[in-house]
């Protein structure tokens, strides 16, 4: 195939709506000519403006000479591509196809920027559905660096590698995908709203709270409540409504009701002024820095600790802060660390640890894959044990912690001054299942891995499309790989027991990369 020159390569562009015009602009960055082509003359001149305002501001005003903005259709003749961005309505874009089927030579391929609909459906009013495939970007289409390329039932190799060449010279990182549900961004993000609304609806810990373990803790550039009311309350809900009926009701994918009613008072978000947050004009987009954590010291005595996997970094950190890490229980430590996964080694852990350790020494056990009230009933003193997240305290500068179900009376402000002297802000939730992290991203590592056994992409694509799409810090298998599939596949076995819901069942892919040892994102094969 010839390589690709936008000097000599015309771009039709049906639709000069947000994603239209953004992906017209994207065309002359990279020195395409364009047709744009819009039934609504309003929208066409409001194209026109933000065409010629973002050229001008990088100094490519005559750029604005490639492009046409038209209201007649039979001027994509003479296009080499097309890429449809009109409503998403499966009869516009139907009776669009058809059309341009029968108006471009039969070599041009033709794409559409469908979000939700099925590009294979969309095709099947063309007489050849071997010319469509998709072409999905992202808003601002200009700016955002993924395009997922769809491969329809029929879509011909060809036209798929041309589709490929053509996102690469729109300066875009194109990723290809098979035509399901969703694709694969917009499919694998679902768990991280999904979850973090489940939480709150539980009562398991406000807004704030979540936000703040996800960023801190996880790295992510934007907590999930913050994220929707960016993205808009509607827009996300429409998303997991769209996901819920394509699939006929599969679990994953059921709506909130939280959502629903927020769309239904116009909460929508940023846009609106008022979504998980409120807005006035002076709301900084991130929230005010932490407090800070008092300074280090080194030698402050032990700290003692079990650890088989479930608290990596939990070394490092209390290392870091002066404490001398032991698994021996001679002299008396500062604090008692079990960070283990199997149940029975806990079971006998903790009485011995109440028995041996004076009655002010706090026991931290962690609880992603078991709640602290199961935990603590092997204990003759459970208001002893907190609870905490011991896979994220690795990155960032708190740490989160769950009050036992009879807490001692000022053990929680004794555990908050020992917290920050170590070096970590403490956030408080209620005990509940898999916490906040370890639930999310094990959901979307299960989301992951069933598009990879459903053969919507491979590991490493599917990474690479959910860095790319939603700015994630690690793709979901880098995740699994992190954390461990053994694990994940516990974490969600633990939110199955507890919810007895289909919603948390494993993909059967991980319970297969359980058993095959499979431990990296290589390794993660259909
Ligand atoms: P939009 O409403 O901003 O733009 C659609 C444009 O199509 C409008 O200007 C409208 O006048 C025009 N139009 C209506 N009927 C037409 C017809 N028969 N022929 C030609 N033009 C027609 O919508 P949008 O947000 O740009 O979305 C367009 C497509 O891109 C949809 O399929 C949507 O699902 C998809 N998409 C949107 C986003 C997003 O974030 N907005 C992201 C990815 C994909």
């Amino acid at each position: 195939m010839t390589e690709l020159d936008p000097a000599t390569t015309t771009l039709g562009i049906v639709g000069a709506g947000t994603m239209g015009s953004g992906i017209a602009l994207a065309a002359l960055y990279h020195g395409f000519s364009v047709r744009l082509y819009d039934v609504v003359e309003d929208a066409r001149q409001n194209a026109s403006t933000y065409l010629q305002n973002h050229l001008d501001r990088k100094g490519l005003g005559d750029r604005l000479d490639r492009v046409a903005l038209i209201d007649d259709l039979d001027r994509f003749s003479e296009v080499d591509f097309v890429i449809e961005a009109a409503p998403e309505d499966l009869g516009i874009k139907q009776e669009l196809f058809a059309r341009l089927d029968a108006l471009c030579p039969p070599t041009v391929p033709l794409a559409t920027n469908t979000s939700t609909l099925s590009v294979t459906v969309i095709a099947a009013a063309t007489s050849n559905p071997g010319r469509v495939g998709g072409m999905h970007f992202f808003n601002p289409a200009a700016v955002r660096p993924l395009v997922e390329v769809i491969e329809g039932a029929d879509t011909e190799a060809e036209v798929l590698a041309r589709l490929v060449s053509l996102a690469s010279a729109l300066g875009k990182t194109p990723v290809v995908v098979r035509d399901t549900p969703g694709f694969i961004v917009n499919r694998v993000a679902r768990p991280f709203y999904g979850e973090a609304l489940r939480l709150l609806g539980e009562g398991a810990a406000d807004v704030e709270t979540i936000d703040r373990l996800v960023e801190g803790g996880g790295r992510f550039r934007m907590g999930p409540f913050r994220l929707m009311d960016l993205i808009g309350i509607d827009i996300n809900l429409a998303a997991m409504q769209s996901m819920y009926e394509q699939t006929f009701g599969e679990p994953r994918y059921r709506p909130h009701w939280i959502q629903a009613r927020m769309v239904q008072q116009s909460a929508l978000g940023r846009k609106t002024g008022r979504g998980f947050y409120t807005y006035p004009e002076t709301q900084p987009e991130k929230p005010a820095p932490e407090p800070e954590p008092k300074p280090r010291q080194a030698g402050r005595g032990n700290a003692f600790i079990v650890e088989d996997g479930w608290g990596p970094g939990i070394r490092d950190w209390l290392s870091g802060a002066g404490l001398t890490c032991t698994d021996q229980l001679g002299e008396r430590p500062e604090i008692a660390v079990v960070a283990v996964g199997e149940a029975e080694q806990v079971r006998q852990l903790l009485p011995a640890l109440e028995a041996e350790l004076e009655a002010d020494v706090p026991i931290l056990c962690q609880a992603a894959n078991r709640s602290v009230a199961e935990s603590s009933g092997w204990m003759h003193s459970p208001e002893r044990l907190i609870g905490f997240d011991g896979l994220f305290v690795a990155d960032g500068a708190m740490i989160h912690l769950v009050a036992p179900p009879r807490m001692a009376q000022g053990a929680r402000e004794r555990l908050d001054t020992m917290m920050l002297n170590l070096g970590r802000v403490p956030l408080w939730t209620k005990d509940s299942p898999a916490l906040v992290l370890p639930r999310i991203v094990a959901m979307l590592a299960n989301e992951a891995a069933f598009a990879v056994g459903e053969g919507v992409a491979d590991a490493r694509t599917i990474d690479r499309a959910m860095r790319l799409g939603v700015s994630y810090p690690l793709g979901p298998l880098e995740w699994m790989a992190k954390l461990g599939v053994e694990r994940v596949l516990h974490i969600l076995e633990h939110l199955q027991r507890e919810y007895g819901e289909e919603r948390y069942r494993p993909a059967p892919m991980l319970r297969r990369w359980a058993r095959t040892g499979a431990s990296s994102v290589d390794g993660f094969i259909a």
